[in-house]
C-alpha cells in the first residue's frame, strides 16, 4: 500500500490542503492520504492559535467522511518537535508494509538537502512535490539520491492559507467554504479564532 503524508499546522485544515491531498492522490498513484497534524513551538510568535486537540479535531471533521483520507495524531502524540526521520522510522514500526511518501510544496524541494539526516530518510520514503502554475524548479541541481526521491504533481493555484483564513476571521469576515463544512460548524460553535 502506498500511503501520502500531508503534514502541516492545520490551524485550521482548509480546502487548498484538501484539494493538494487529492491531487497528489492521483497524480502519484497513492492508496490513502494521512493527514498528520504537526507541533509547533507554544511561545513562538506564530504560535497556532487553536489547541492541538482542535487542529486535530477539525482534521477529523474534514476527513472524516472520505473513503481514502485518514488523520495521523503520530506527532501529536508524541509530543515535543518531531524530525522527519524520527517520525518516519515510528511511522514504519507501527505500520510495517505500507510505503510513505511525503507531499511537501515544490518550494520546500530544493531545501530537501538541508533537512536532517536527508539521506537516510530517502532510502526510506519518496517526496512528492507540489507544482504551482509557472513555477520553475530545476531538479538536476540536486543530489542524485534527492532527484531519485522526488515526482513532482501539477497542482492549481488555490491563493488560500490558513493565516488568511485566520485574518478574516479576526476581521469578522465570513469563512464559509474556505473549509469543509463541519470545519466551519466546529469553528463557529467553539468560538476559535474569534468568531
Ligand atoms: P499558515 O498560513 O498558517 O502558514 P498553511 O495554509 O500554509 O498555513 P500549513 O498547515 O502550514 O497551512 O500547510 C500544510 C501544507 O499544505 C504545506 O505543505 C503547505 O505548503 C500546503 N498548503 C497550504 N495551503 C496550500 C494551498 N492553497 N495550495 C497548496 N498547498 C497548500
Amino acid at each position: 500500500m502506498k500511503v501520502g503524508i500531508m503534514g502541516g499546522t492545520f490551524d485550521p485544515i482548509h480546502i487548498g490542503h484538501l484539494i493538494a491531498a487529492q491531487i497528489a492522490c492521483e497524480q502519484a498513484g497513492l492508496d490513502e492520504v494521512w493527514f498528520m497534524p504537526t507541533n509547533v513551538p507554544p511561545h513562538k510568535e506564530n504560535a497556532p492559535l487553536a489547541s492541538a486537540e482542535q487542529r486535530l479535531q477539525m482534521v477529523k471533521l474534514a476527513v472524516d467522511a472520505h473513503p481514502y483520507f485518514r488523520p495521523l495524531d503520530i506527532e501529536l502524540r508524541k509530543g515535543g518537535i518531531s524530525y522527519t526521520i524520527d517520525t518516519v522510522k515510528l511511522l514504519r514500526e507501527e505500520q510495517p508494509g505500507i510505503h510513505f511518501s511525503y507531499i511537501i510544496g515544490a518550494d520546500m524541494v530544493q531545501f530537501l538537502p538541508k533537512w536532517y539526516k536527508i539521506e537516510e530518510l530517502t532510502a526510506l520514503i519518496t517526496f512528492i512535490g507540489l507544482m504551482r502554475p509557472g513555477y520553475i524548479l530545476d531538479l538536476e541541481d540536486l543530489p542524485v539520491h534527492i532527484q531519485q526521491a522526488v515526482s513532482l504533481a501539477e497542482m492549481p493555484l488555490i491563493e488560500l492559507s490558513s493565516t488568511r483564513i485566520r485574518s478574516r476571521k479576526a476581521k469578522g469576515l465570513s469563512i464559509r467554504y474556505m473549509v469543509p463544512d463541519r470545519v466551519y460548524e466546529y469553528i463557529e460553535e467553539n468560538g476559535i479564532y474569534g468568531s
